[in-house]
């Protein structure tokens, strides 16, 4: 598009430059500011594509050795040890090539974001006594057609020039966000610059051989393997993929363990409490939660980080910041019996469900009910999803029986209940039975709709019969604004 705009234009000055000339102008003025004009803008893009080489080198380039060893990433036992594994290639040099092996050039680290496969990279260049050499595939994408390619030849260059310096055997390469430049070749949209950088990667990996002084590996990092050329994951390539994924309970709390060195704990602190609330909770979000924790004891002038301050981390990094928001006092009142019918019904379907309820508001939240699960779950029963849903539903009914009617504030539970409800019938737990993935649109919507609807019949009885126990839990909010789960079960144990 811009290309075409740019050739437009210089046809049209050219065509009145040729007008002028023909009608008698002297145009020699228009030609010599022209001619300085494209000399001072071949100057300035010169320029800036020089420097944009220098911030890849400077910024990508580290000639130290990470001090970042494998006992300091937490949980990831697996890929630590088939990372490892693969890593022996290189330490193991004069073995591998006495036996005639091909060297191990390329290894994926496959997984979800924060989930320490920088980390790992890095511990892999320390193991090895290798120079770290790092990068991200967005460095490399251009509109300019060869410069992509060009950066590529510069990092491998780099890579050996620095492990020569630096007096090291080895060189770590590592390609974050590998997708961007490794995707399938012919798909994007530039995709002539793209498919050159991609294949110049190819054959700078292919040209890595056994005989070299200095051994190189290529580490690609990404968290969407399914995007990438085949010709990269072909034997010879990255022949090794190793998964990092979202860390189980006890992977949980070693990083938890791991960012609380040097972070005085208070003695009711239960990191495996901790460890056990954050389900789904990432290497990244963890060291943030620890973190979080130590400003919030910094700003209240504590010596130590106590249980408070953790479950307040927690929630701050589960749902945002806490808002200065003022909500009319009509709106506090419907937002603490939203919360209280979340908290009941959770109650119900599973009792000592509920860590906390509160009606501050909170990232987008106006107030918020959090569960602890019990132990990491991977399985759902139709009962279990069924119970979700009467959770998710149970702040609308708990409205609509005291107020009359619902509000918006149900349009992010609603969208919840929708998602389980469609596990339900994909899992062919519904009344269809097991359905296809291409389930008509109508059936499915007209499904979900009665799934909603079922378990909001039970949660409207519920509610009904136990209604006080929703008035006490609504003054208690409106009074204290917030209530732990032990303070909330008891409260509900003395209204029954
Ligand atoms: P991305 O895909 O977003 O680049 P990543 O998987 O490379 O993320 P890292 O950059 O390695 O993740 O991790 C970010 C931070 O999270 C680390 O600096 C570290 O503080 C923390 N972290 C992540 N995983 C772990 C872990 N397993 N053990 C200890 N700390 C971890």
């Amino acid at each position: 598009m811009k290309l075409a705009l740019k050739e437009v234009l210089l046809g049209t000055a050219l065509a009145i430059l040729v007008f002028l000339a023909v009608r008698g102008f002297d145009i020699t003025p228009l030609i010599l500011i022209a001619a300085m004009v494209l000399v001072l803008k071949f100057t300035v893009d010169n320029r800036s594509q020089s420097s944009r080489f220098d911030v890849i080198e400077r910024k990508g380039v580290s000639t130290t050795i990470p001090q970042v060893a494998f006992s300091d990433i937490g949980g990831q036992d697996v890929a630590k040890r088939e990372f490892k594994e693969a890593l022996d290639f290189i330490r193991l040099d004069q073995e591998v090539r006495a036996l005639g092996i091909r060297p191990l050039k390329g290894i994926l680290l496959v997984g979800p974001p924060g989930t320490g496969k920088t980390l790992m990279a890095k511990a892999a260049a320390n193991y090895t006594n290798s120079v770290f050499i790092a990068a991200s595939g967005s460095q490399f994408v251009e509109m300019y057609a060869g410069v992509g390619a060009k950066r590529v030849r510069q990092l491998f260059k780099k890579a050996y020039s620095e492990a020569e310096k630096a007096g090291k055997q080895a060189a770590i390469i590592f390609i974050d966000e590998i997708d961007v430049l490794g995707a399938k070749r012919g798909k994007n949209v530039s995709h002539m610059e793209y498919d050159q950088t991609l294949n110049e990667l190819l054959t700078q990996i292919d040209g890595i051989t056994v005989n070299q002084n200095i051994r190189l590996l290529v580490v690609g990092a990404t968290n969407r393997a399914d995007l990438l050329d085949s010709a990269l994951l072909r034997p010879g390539r990255f022949d090794r993929i190793v998964k990092v994924d979202l860390p189980d309970r006890r992977g949980r709390l070693q990083i938890l363990k791991i960012h609380a060195k040097g972070k005085p704990l208070a003695d009711d602190v239960d990191l495996d409490k901790v460890a056990q609330s954050t389900f789904g909770f990432s290497g990244a979000h963890l060291e943030s939660i620890m973190n979080e924790a130590a400003i919030q004891a910094l700003r209240c002038r504590r010596q130590q980080i106590t249980n408070e301050d953790l479950r307040e981390a927690v929630e701050k990094v589960m749902l945002g910041e806490r808002l200065e928001r003022t909500p009319t006092e009509q709106e506090r009142i419907r937002i603490a019996y939203h919360e209280a019918g979340h908290a009941v019904i959770s109650e119900k379907v599973n009792a000592g469900s509920v860590a906390s309820v509160t009606i501050v508001s909170r990232g987008n939240a106006l107030g918020y009910m959090r569960q602890h699960e019990e132990d990491d779950r991977y399985l759902y029963t139709k009962d279990e999803l069924l119970g979700r849903i009467q959770v998710c539903m149970a702040g609308a009914m708990a409205e609509e029986l005291v107020f009359g009617q619902r509000s918006t504030g149900s349009l992010g539970d609603i969208e919840q209940a929708e998602k389980i409800a469609k596990k339900v019938i994909y899992s062919g737990l519904s009344d269809l039975g097991v359905v296809s993935s291409e389930l008509p649109t109508m059936t499915l919507s007209r499904t979900i709709n009665q799934i909603i609807q079922e378990q909001e019949c039970i949660v409207r009885e519920y509610l009904a019969a136990n209604v006080n126990k929703l008035h006490i839990l609504a003054e208690v909010l409106l009074e204290q604004e917030k209530l732990s789960g032990q303070e909330l079960r008891r409260i509900l144990h003395q209204s029954a």
